[in-house]
């Protein structure tokens, strides 16, 4: 019997190659894109943080079979090498504000087991990363800022989990800005180069797993037992399938109109100098998020670069314009001076978006869609932890594992909700974003 599951014409992968991370990484190899046709035990589409935690378990649980990765492009270059390197170990937004302590417990859980599996990675194989223990820093510009923070150190005390207020002053030590008037500190949270992160675990996988990236797979069909890939050159046949491909999930035909695709942006400068640095006033290798939502997150690197990222953009194309980042990247230096001004000659060097999914429930999917494909996706923006752990699992899953993460998993995870069709999903989306942007406007 044959099952399409897929369309031919689906939407590839799109990706500005402005993305700094991956830019100042030093030369890559050049890629292995599949040439004909090749058969695999395990074949995984998507090599982001799903992907790749995904692959790299299934050549551990499988030391015997062969298993594929392909990428439609650079491993790094798409959404996991281009967030804002984060992974954040506390339940986020929806889910801590939830009223189940429980589930909040197990969400911590998976994030601290995500970075626990990540962190082995990065140390037993030297991966450099700028890895680090930093923790993530909460500011708050304005009196509905501070409200978010005393919120949610509430929510945390429930849990148990330390949280920290520092004062406007305290804070200026290490970001350099008194711009902040409050912020809360918590310490779990790891900060990376996320295109390195990328770029390193792709290096160090098992010697059964095979990465061919610029490999996209242009559709997905069941032939008897085993399932067939598209590729431009041929065919993938492989025993079981694993999809790491977020958004692009929905163009196999598979949780159509249930993910909002959304894109989010960012710019870095130029690493400071020595003067710059000391004008600057503070210290290296911190991250801070913003107190409301639709604010302003900031990085600064251990290499002194500093990165902006805010605004959110409905992209049902998955893409950006160059025009389109040329006004937000205004909007970022608009931020970044409103903080700096003394840094008013630093430029920045990179501008560039990234494809999100978000879920009207705040419901990710992880599992088995058919006999033989599995899917992770929808972690509703932030997926370093979420991504990595649920890679992991799904690759436990489809290797006939169990263990109470994977129960937990199972449990925290559902089925995002349906959304309408265009054009009334745009409208409605848009007009949410406009209302979060200008309620949260003090926090840009
Ligand atoms: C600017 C920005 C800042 C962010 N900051 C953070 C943060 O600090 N912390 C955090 O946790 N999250 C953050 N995020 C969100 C986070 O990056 C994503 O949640 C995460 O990358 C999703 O991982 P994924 O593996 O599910 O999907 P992706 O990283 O999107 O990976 C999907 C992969 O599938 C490939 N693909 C798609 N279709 C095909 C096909 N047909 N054939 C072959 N390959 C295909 C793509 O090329 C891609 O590599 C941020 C996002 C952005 C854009």
């Amino acid at each position: 019997m044959n099952r399409n599951s897929g369309n031919s014409k689906v939407k590839l992968p799109a990706d500005d190659q402005s993305n700094g991370w991956y830019e100042i990484l030093t030369d890559q190899a050049p890629s292995n894109p599949l040439k004909g046709s090749d058969s695999t035990d395990w074949l995984v589409i998507g090599g982001g943080f799903v992907g790749m935690a995904a692959t790299r378990r299934l050549a551990e649980l499988n030391p015997n079979q062969k298993v594929m990765l392909a990428d439609a492009q650079r491993i790094g270059h798409g959404t996991s090498g281009r967030n804002s390197g984060f992974i954040i170990d506390l339940p986020h937004k929806g889910d801590l504000e939830g009223p189940d302590i429980e589930r909040k417990r197990k969400f911590i859980g998976l994030n601290r087991a995500a970075i626990e599996y990540m962190e082995k990675q990065v140390t037993t194989h030297g991966i450099e990363c700028q890895w680090s223990h930093a923790g993530k820093i909460q500011g708050a510009v304005s009196e509905r800022g501070i409200k978010f923070l005393e919120h949610f150190q509430y929510l945390l005390q429930e849990l148990g989990e330390p949280g920290t207020m520092l004062s406007g002053a305290e804070l200026k030590k290490k970001v350099g800005t008194d711009y902040y008037q409050q912020a809360l500190f918590t310490p779990g949270c790891i900060l990376m180069q996320p295109a390195a992160l990328m770029r390193g675990l792709l290096d160090t996988l098992p010697d059964n797993a095979i990465c061919h990236e610029d490999t996209p797979i242009l559709g997905l069909e069941q032939r008897g037992k085993r399932w067939v890939a598209k590729t431009r050159h041929g065919e993938i046949h492989a025993d079981k399938v694993l999809l790491g491909t977020n958004i692009f999930t929905e163009q196999f035909g598979l949780l159509t109109s249930r993910m909002l695709p959304i894109m989010t942006f960012a710019s870095m400068t130029r690493p400071l100098t020595e003067d710059e640095f000391k004008a600057f006033g503070g210290s290296d290798d911190w991250g801070l998020t913003p107190a409301d939502y639709a604010g302003t997150t900031l990085r600064f690197t251990q290499d002194r670069r500093m990165i902006v990222r805010n605004q959110y953009r409905f992209v049902p194309n998955y893409s950006s314009t160059g025009r389109e980042r040329q006004h937000i990247r205004e909007k970022h230096r608009d931020a970044f001076l409103a903080r700096y001004p003394k840094l008013s000659h630093v430029p920045f060097e990179y501008t560039w978006g990234g494809v999100c999914t978000l879920s009207s429930n705040y419901t990710s999917f992880f599992g088995e869609l058919k006999p033989g494909l599995f899917a992770s996706c929808c972690h509703n923006g932030v997926g370093a932890a979420r991504g990595t752990i649920s890679g992991k699992l799904l690759a436990e899953l489809a290797s006939d594992g169990d263990s109470q993460l994977q129960r937990d998993m199972l449990e925290v995870s559902g089925m995002p909700a349906w959304i309408p069709p265009e054009p009334f999903l745009g409208v409605g989306v848009r007009t949410r974003l406009k209302m979060a942007e200008w309620v949260s406007r003090s926090e840009i």
